[in-house]
């Protein structure tokens, strides 16, 4: 059903009552290593919520890829999605301090090492997907061969440029649905060209642009959507209290995407997409948190 195109990042995290100074050891009250990355926790999302998930990841030949490759096994993604380079794997650390802020340094490793062959080589993969899914946290070269051939196939694409960099113009005609959370549509928006205002004129100019579908998520003020001549439509946060918000974007995108290769119309996918954003918001950390059918389904019907 879907295809991610994404990364990996082993995440380290430590939680401290304050960020340290320059110079400074602080002792932690606690610490995880996590398997995490955008792309891992789409497929992950997905692939819990009953979707058939295939896909490309980098990493390196050394133990934290072996974690990858330990935690798509946990998660019953397939085995081949995992593509081993010479580069280290992908790692992030981050500080967590007692009023939630955090500090963070990802190293990006083997996932920059995603390259345009390994896609060509997966393109028989690729092609067999209803929607081919990818993120900013690899290398632009990929996702431009994913997606020119996806479409070319009339397979289905899904951007999410997060971390944001401008999307180029091609890339852009080659979206079918765009998703932005507030922060990349407003630098899209500046890197455009395009006038500041209602999201609703920006959704409406990026329409014009390629997409069929573009979703705007406002954290707990939810999420609107357009498709080309439709209403606009708007979608409240479902109300929990949150823990962490980490992810949440994740797996919004991952219940959005498994929505609408089900055919749901868009609004009913918005729905389901928010139902997955608020179980992880709900819950510490986002491998664990990210809903299966039930979890996603109990917040539907509450
Ligand atoms: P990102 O994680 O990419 O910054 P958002 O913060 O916009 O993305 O969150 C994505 C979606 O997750 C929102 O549209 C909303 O449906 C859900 N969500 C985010 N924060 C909350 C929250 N505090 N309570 C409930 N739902 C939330």
């Amino acid at each position: 059903d879907l295809f991610v195109l994404g990364s990996f990042v082993a995440a380290c995290s430590a939680m401290v009552a304050r960020q340290p100074r320059p110079g400074e050891t602080l002792e932690a009250q606690a610490f995880w290593l996590d398997p995490g990355g955008k792309g891992l926790n789409l497929a992950v999302g997905a692939r819990r919520l009953g979707a058939r998930v295939d896909g490309l990841v980098a990493v390196g030949r050394d133990p934290f890829g072996d974690m990858a490759e330990a935690a798509l096994r946990r998660a019953g993604l397939p085995a081949a999605m995992l593509r081993r380079v010479d580069a280290p794997t992908g790692a992030g650390i981050g500080l967590v301090d007692a009023a939630g802020e955090n500090c963070i340094a990802v190293f990006p490793g083997a996932n920059a090492h995603l390259d345009s062959a390994a896609v060509a080589q997966a393109a028989g993969r690729l092609i067999r997907a209803r929607c081919v899914l990818a993120q900013f946290e690899i290398g632009e070269a990929p996702i431009a061969e994913a997606f020119r051939r996806a479409r070319a196939a009339g397979v289905a694409t899904l951007l999410n440029p997060s971390p944001f960099r401008p999307v180029p113009a091609a890339l852009l005609a080659d979206t079918t649905i765009l998703v932005l959370n507030a922060t990349e549509a407003a630098a899209l928006r500046e890197d455009l060209g395009l006038p500041t205002g209602a999201w609703e004129d920006l959704v409406a100019a990026l329409l014009a642009r390629g997409p069929r579908i573009v979703v705007v998520t406002l954290g707990e003020r939810g999420a609107l959507a357009r498709e080309a001549g439709g209403p606009l439509l708007t979608q409240p946060a479902f109300p929990v209290a949150a823990v962490d918000t980490i992810g949440a974007g994740d797996a919004f995108t991952a219940g959005l995407a498994v929505a609408l290769v089900e055919n749901r119309p868009l609004a009913e996918a918005l729905r389901q997409a928010a139902a997955c954003g608020a179980c992880v918001v709900a819950r510490p950390g986002v491998f664990d948190a990210l809903p299966d059918r039930a979890a996603r389904d109990a917040i539907l019907a509450a």
